[in-house]
Formats: C-alpha cells, structure tokens, sequence
C-alpha cells in the first residue's frame, strides 16, 4: 500500500478513553467534518471506564459539619452561606501534592475549567450521585483540603465515559474499534499519519492526516502488582519516543495505597474519602505517626510509603506479612452500599471478603504515570524544552505530560486531566484543520516496513516465551524500580531490562495466524513495556533527589537547587535514552516552592 491507496481522514485520534473522545467530540463539534477515533478496544472497554472515585472540581455543594473538625461528616451548604472551596486552592493543594513540580500555568488552567467541564457532563445527561436538594454530590479525597470529589457512586469513569461516547457518536465521529496502533510517521518534525493493524482481519493499513492525536493512556502494566487494566501498556509512549518525540518525567509512577493484595485491583480512595481506616497487625491506625493531620486521606505517595514501611518492619498482615487492612466496617452496611457497591463486589469476588463484615487486606499498587508525552497547554506536543511543536501532533490524558501533576497526581485530579486537556486539544485541532492544515506526503511505504517487521516476529524461531519475558520486566520493575528506589537497585534494574531487550530479539509468537492474533499483539506491548522502561530507570537513576512518587532511600531529601526541574528523554543515536532538562513554570509570588507537610 503506498501513499495513493492509503485510509485518509482530516483528524486521527488514537485512543477513545475520557480524553480522545473529549478531542473527537469538540473538534467534530467545531465543523470539522471528518474526525476518526481509533483505539485498540471496544472503545468503552477504555480505562477511564474504570475509575471508581470521583472527579475534582470546587464546586462548593458540601462542607463538613460545624464543630466536627476535618474529618468530621459533611452536610450541603444551605444556599446563600459561605463557601469552603475555591480553585484557588483546588490549585495549591495540586501544586503541593505535585511536590512543586507542576507546571502552575498548566494547573491554573485545570482548576479554572474544572467548574464548566463538570457543569458541561451534567447538562450532556451525565448520571452523577445527589446532595439531598438535588446538586452534584461531593466527597473527600486525598490531599484535597476540601470535599471536592464529584462522583457517581463508585462508578464515576463510567459515567461519563458512557456520556462522552454517546455525544461523540452524536457528532459524527468515526470509531475504528479494535484497531491497533503500531507507528506514527513523523518527517521534518512533522506529522503525517499512523500505521495500524486491524486486530479482527490481521491487516495492516497507513492512515494519512493532517493531524494525529495520542490519548492512549497509561503504562501500569510495567509492574507486578498493578491497578490498570491489561490494555495499559504504554503504547503511545514508546511509538512517540521511537518516532523521535521527547518523554517527559517518566519516573514518576504513582503507587495507590489500597490495591487488593496479591491482585492489585482498586480499592478505590473513596474508601478513604467516606472515612474507611488503615490498620497495621496490632490494630493501630498507622497513618498518625506519618501524616498527624490528614490521615489516611494523605497523598497517595505518602500513604503507599508508610504501608510499606509498616510492612518492611514486620507490621504486616497475611501470612506473609505483605498487606495492611482496609477497615470500612464502622461506616455500615447502608453507606457501603450505597457508596461502594463496586468496591464491596470487588472485595468478594476477587479477596472473598465482604468489606461490611471484615476488613479487606490490601498493599500498595502500581497506578498512574505522572510523565508522557510533553505537551503545551492546548494539547500541542513539543519537541524539546523550547517548546519547538511537532506540527499536527497532539496529546492529552494520562500517555500526555502537560504538567498538572508533577512529581505526584492527587486522586480525581486526572479524570479530570482527560476531560480539561482533551476538550482544550480539540478545540485546538480544529482550530488547527481550520487554518488550512493539510496533508502532508509520506516517504517510502511505512506500512510495509511495519508488515516486514511482523513478518520477522512470527518467522523467528527463537526459544524465548515473550510471557516469560513479561513477567521478568514486571519482577525487577516493581523490586528495584517501585515505592523505594536506590543507586543500586536502579542499576539492577537498568541491566535487567537491557538484557530482556536482547531476549526479546529472539522471542517467538506461537500464534502465527493473521485474524485476531492477541499473540502477536502481547508481544508487541511487550516490546513496548521494554522501551519505556528503560527511560523511565534511567530518568530515575539520574534524579538524585526524593520528590513526590521518585522516594530515593540514599537521597531522601527533595533538592530544588538541583532538581527543580522536569526531565526530557530523547532516544539516542545509540538507541540509548539521552537526557535534557525543562524548566519548571512557577509563579513566584503566589506559590513559591515550600516544604510539603500533611
Ligand atoms: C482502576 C482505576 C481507577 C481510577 N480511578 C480514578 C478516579 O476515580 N479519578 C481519577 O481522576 N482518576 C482515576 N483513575 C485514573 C484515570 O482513570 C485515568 O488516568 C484516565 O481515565 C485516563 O484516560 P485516557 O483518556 O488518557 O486513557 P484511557 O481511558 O486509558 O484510554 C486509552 C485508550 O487508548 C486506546 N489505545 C491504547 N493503545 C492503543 C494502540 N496501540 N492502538 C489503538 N488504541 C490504543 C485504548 O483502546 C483506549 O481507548 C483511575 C485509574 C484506574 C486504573
């Protein structure tokens, strides 16, 4: 297939989770006519579907009870009275849960549009939980210093997922669902299309246009133990940075406190939100020695660290020791039911234990990338720390680094992220398409290398199982690049993932079959957990200093004299990642860099 035979459209998005469809829904919106959607599931098995918690926005319906305290319950705010929320600090608490390395301009924006992107959910028909007199429910959340959770239940993702889906199909966006995206063509720092196999007939197709977008997501499934869903391999990422595209922060990875133990599935925050205690074996609520003030309801960071210190020191429950408790029994049957219903059906299924009766055992898990693609505020994807944009190359939600969350994400901060930052890409897009964009020549014929390299996966007869291969990645990942990292378990981990890259060479896909070859396809998100990796170990190693999820046992201390700063990661001539840094955008006056305290 050359140039000539190629699928065109105007705007290709990859990715149909909380931020593709955002951008696909706003640019069809805006008149652009021929908007395509493709994502490698059906398009509402996206991952955004899966968050339980809620999302943040100051929307002022609720507030503790009078001579409660902090933790105390809440109540609606009775019309007229005063209220106890702002974006304002909306953006000092993501400001200091991001340890001070967010970009301010970036998260000003996010509280800001915060209010009218909820607003606009609920005018779309968007089912969300009730106060008594009718406005949006809200709840507490880790690191917010106000209930500002807006949810449905335990259900919130997919609400509004459900939401968006149907008003981008409203709009005459085209779904290409179970299509996998395999490379991006970008030339002169221009973007011309993507290369895509399509899973149901094994094909592989070039898809021309004058503007792409990534919005696929987030990298777990690097780890062990891990919250995301099995899709969540990073393959936006690693086709970015094997195109020449920058990575940014890719060392930050957020650990969430309560995964389940041994599975690692959500327990969501809310548990925590609506009052639910962490025990340690001897019963005592641990989280008053390392955070007096919050609590359990600390940043994610913070509390997966004092877990794992209590389980480092023997204060672990289980057999071996490995989980803490969950306990949700004192808020009854009635609240959990209410509340949580997907949270207690998870907690039977998965740990046979019903949250009403006894406290589940859980452990920290492997959950959100704070890095990816480097992005300005509208989406733009850039080239390096001058800002320098890859003309017609977009991305937003969680595969994006616009910065909001730094150095660590608070919880409801990123559905939030995907919502603001793909309806800003949208309108970007279309702005873009508008102005005349047009579409851009390919050299060569990438679909066909793209087959060649298939071609050569299946035909190697070599005797690695890429499973094996896999499971090792995720094993030194999570024991030498996890909660608690050292010089010397980074440089394990560097050695063990640059030797399973040599491995990888010689792996063999059993399935040598062109329909629906879910073999072929582990073995391609296998390649990419192995690219990231590696820089996400070498940004870590390099970054002597501890800052948000990045906890370095041998520099424990943040360092703003030498690491204020954002790391770029460019692949090398070599192949090797090459690092460069980015300034931090910070407003001086108004939120200068101080010690985080909870
Ligand atoms: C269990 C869980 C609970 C969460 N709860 C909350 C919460 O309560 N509040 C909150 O704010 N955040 C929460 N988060 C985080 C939040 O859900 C995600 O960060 C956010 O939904 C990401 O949205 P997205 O649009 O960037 O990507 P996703 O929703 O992950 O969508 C990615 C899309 O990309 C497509 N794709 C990926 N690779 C390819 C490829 N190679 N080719 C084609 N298509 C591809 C996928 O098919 C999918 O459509 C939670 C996360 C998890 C895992």
């Amino acid at each position: 297939m050359t140039n000539s035979d190629a699928i065109t459209h105007d705007v290709i998005i990859v990715g149909a989770g909380l931020a593709g469809s955002w951008a696909a829904m706003i640019a069809a919106e805006q008149g652009v006519r021929d908007v395509a959607v493709l994502s490698k599931l059906h398009p509402l098995r996206s991952h955004s579907g899966a968050a339980q918690g809620g999302i943040a926005a100051a929307l002022n319906n609720v507030r503790p009870v009078a001579g409660t305290g902090p933790r105390g319950p809440l109540e609606q705010i009775p019309e007229g009275e005063e209220p106890v929320d702002s974006p304002e600090l909306h953006m000092f608490d993501t400001i200091k849960g991001s340890d001070w390395l967010g970009d301010q301009d970036a998260i000003e924006i996010l509280v800001n549009d915060a209010i009218d992107v909820i607003y606009q959910y609920e005018h779309m028909g968007c089912v969300f939980s009730r106060t008594p007199d009718g406005r949006i429910a809200q709840r507490r959340f880790g690191g917010h210093s106000a209930p500002r959770a807006n949810f449905a239940a335990d259900w919130t993702g997919h609400v509004l997922l459900h939401t968006i889906h149907e008003q981008a199909l409203k709009h005459g966006v085209k779904f290409y669902s179970e299509w996998y995206v395999m490379d991006v063509i970008i030339e002169d720092n221009i973007v011309r299309g993507v290369v895509a196999i399509n899973i149901l007939t094994g094909e592989v197709h070039l898809l021309r246009a004058k503007a792409v977008m990534f919005a696929t997501g987030g990298y777990g499934r690097a780890f062990k133990i891990t919250s995301n869903a099995f899709a969540n391999t990073g393959d936006g990422v690693a086709i970015a940075y094997d195109a020449g595209a920058p990575l940014m922060d890719m060392e930050f990875v957020q650990f969430h406190p309560t995964g389940l133990y041994r599975h690692g599935i959500l327990m969501s925050e809310a548990c925590r939100g609506e009052g639910g205690y962490l025990l340690n074996k001897d019963g005592e609520r641990f989280m008053e020695k390392y955070a007096p003030d919050k609590m359990e309801l600390a940043p994610r960071d913070l509390v997966s660290r004092s877990e794992q210190r209590e389980i480092d020191e023997g204060r672990g429950v289980m057999e071996d020791g490995q989980a803490i408790w969950l306990d949700l029994r004192h808020l009854g049957r009635e609240k959990i039911m209410e509340r949580l219903p997907q949270v207690r059906e998870l907690a039977i299924d998965f740990a046979g234990v019903d949250p009403i009766e006894e406290p589940v055992p859980i452990q920290p898990t492997a959950h959100y990338s704070m890095g990816g693609i480097p992005t300005d505020n509208n989406g733009q994807v850039i080239a390096d720390a001058q800002g320098t944009p890859i003309v017609g190359f977009y991305a937003a939600g969680e595969v994006a680094c616009v910065s909001v969350h730094g150095a660590n994400r608070l919880g409801t901060n990123s559905l939030l992220e995907a919502s603001v930052f793909g309806r800003r890409a949208g309108y970007a897009i279309a702005e873009f398409i508008k102005n005349g964009a047009k579409l851009h020549p390919v050299t060569g014929d990438p679909a066909e290398r793209n087959r060649r390299m298939i071609q050569e996966m299946l035909d190697n007869p070599g005797k690695e199982l890429v499973e094996d291969i896999a499971q090792e990645l995720k094993a030194t990942m999570t024991a030498n690049c996890g909660i608690f990292r050292d010089d010397e378990k980074l440089k394990r981990a560097l050695k063990d993932v640059r030797e399973l890259q040599e491995r990888f060479k010689h792996a063999r896909v059993m399935d040598k079959s062109r329909r629906f070859n879910t073999d072929l396809l582990a073995a391609l998100e296998t390649k990419h957990l192995l690219t990231f990796s590696e820089v996400i170990v070498t940004g870590a190693l390099n970054r002597t200093e501890s800052r948000g999820a990045h906890a370095r046992t041998d520099y424990p201390k943040r360092d703003d004299e030498n690491w204020l700063k954002h790391t770029l990661a460019r692949k090398g001539e070599d192949g090797r990642p090459e690092l460069s840094y980015k300034d931090v955008t910070i407003f001086w006056d108004r939120f200068p860099p101080q010690e985080r305290k909870y």
